[in-house]
């Protein structure tokens, strides 16, 4: 028998005042979970498609909170944005992953997101700045990762703000690429060290043929302005080849690793596999 009934509208309200319930509840928490260290971050390799060599990792933020254990980014991250906490949490986060990275291997570069909010910062270049000193680390091997939003409100201000942090040395990614609007005027207005192709066309690309049409355009159109593409979300070893095959310079994504916490990195690492 069908189990559960229709919904009433009672529920539904229940379910709402949950929800608001359990987002007051993390907002709160959230203002003493980075002064208490709850916060830790996990590294997702990206490897070169031409050698199979990990080229870098992205430092991807995770919440362990006392009670309610693991929570993902996309459960706080916005109400951070919202509450202004994503600046003392992003700065957490840019001198964690930068004095973690600092003991990798020489070549390997850390990937770092930084929020729409953090760009607007006045403060972002200062901790940048300081962070790289600190950790004593060769700025090129920092690459931050930004969001077509990001650059949508008051673009002006947004890509001096890019070309401030490029006299850092530091590497500019745009992330997500494909997911926003009037990505190719973007492009345009600032010259990134890389294209991060959305996992949504990735996933698609050998099934459907827009998808596939889209992939292969942005790679030649990367390599045509001298950026370097790093496709996101590859699963499979068929997405994997196709890449390789269509000159994608990087892929990201669970068919090469999940996100690894901090301590197994520094781990032996395993026999490289055969691609
Ligand atoms: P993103 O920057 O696009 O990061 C990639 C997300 O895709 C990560 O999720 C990663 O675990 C997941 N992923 C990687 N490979 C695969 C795959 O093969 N298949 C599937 N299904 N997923 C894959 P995560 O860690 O949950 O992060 C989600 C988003 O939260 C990130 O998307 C980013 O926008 C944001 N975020 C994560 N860490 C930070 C951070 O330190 N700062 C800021 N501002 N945002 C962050
Ligand atoms: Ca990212
Ligand atoms: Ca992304
Ligand atoms: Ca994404």
């Amino acid at each position: 028998a069908k189990r559960a009934g229709r919904s009433t509208y009672a529920d539904y309200d229940a379910s709402l005042n949950l929800r608001e319930r359990t987002r007051r509840d993390l907002e709160l928490d959230l203002r003493t979970a980075i002064a208490e260290g709850q916060f830790k971050l996990v590294y997702q390799p990206q490897v070169c498609l031409k050698t199979g060599e990990w080229t870098g990792k992205e430092a991807l933020v995770r919440w362990e909170h006392p009670v309610r254990g693991r929570i993902m980014p996309a459960e706080f991250i916005d109400i951070a944005e919202e509450t202004g906490l994503i600046i003392p949490l992003g700065e957490w986060i840019i001198r964690q992953a930068l004095h973690e990275a600092a003991s990798w291997e020489e070549s390997h570069r850390i990937a770092i997101n930084l929020s729409p909010i953090q760009m607007r910062s006045p403060s972002l270049v200062t901790v940048l700045t300081s962070a790289i000193i600190n950790a004593q680390i060769d700025p090129q091997r920092v690459e931050i990762e930004i969001t077509e939003s990001a650059l949508m409100h008051d673009s002006e201000a947004n890509v001096e703000m890019l070309y401030r942090l490029r006299e850092l040395g530091v590497r500019i990614a745009l992330d997500d690429f494909g997911t926003g609007y009037s990505s190719l005027n973007y492009l345009r207005a600032f010259p990134f060290d890389k294209i991060k192709i959305d996992r949504c066309f990735v996933s698609e690309m050998l099934d459907r043929k827009d998808c596939q049409a889209i992939v292969r355009n942005v790679v030649m159109l990367a390599r045509a302005l001298g950026m370097e593409t790093t496709a996101e979300g590859v699963e499979t070893r068929e997405q994997y080849e196709w890449l390789k095959r269509h000159g994608c310079t990087d892929a990201q994504g669970y068919y090469i690793s999940r996100p690894i916490e901090a301590e197994h990195l520094l781990e032996p690492s395993p026999e490289p596999q055969q691609w």
